[in-house]
């Protein structure tokens, strides 16, 4: 299994490196991009946005700064582990069927 496929939608992770604002930050990953080897988090690498007045569905949408995650590199977090609640490691292993599941190596549980 790839390094890509250790992290998914809906994990939690926690930020190691990176910017000093973001580091330590716990949130739910919200999207992955295997190609780039990126990840978006939840309240992780705001950017902001000046947004123009635009119409929308016949409504004016007022002209502001919208917020929104910047993706970064999936390899500054690491795993929250859902049932021991430790940053880990994840392990890989295969069930009778062969098919790969995750373990965590902090308390060597299931994750998925
Ligand atoms: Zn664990």
């Amino acid at each position: 299994m790839s390094k890509k496929m250790r992290i998914k939608r809906g994990d939690t992770v926690q930020v190691i490196t990176g910017a000093r604002e973001d580091k330590g930050k716990r949130g739910e990953v919200i999207r992955v991009m295997p190609k780039e080897n990126r990840i978006v988090v939840q309240g992780v690498n705001m950017r902001k946005k000046h947004q123009r007045q635009f119409q929308a569905e016949g409504r004016t949408m007022n002209p502001g700064i919208i917020e929104f995650e910047g993706s970064f590199d999936i390899s500054n977090v690491m795993l929250v582990c859902p049932k021991c609640n430790q940053t880990t490691r994840v392990g890989v292993r295969r069930d009778e069927d062969g098919l790969p599941f995750r373990v965590c190596r902090s308390c060597g549980e299931d994750i998925d």
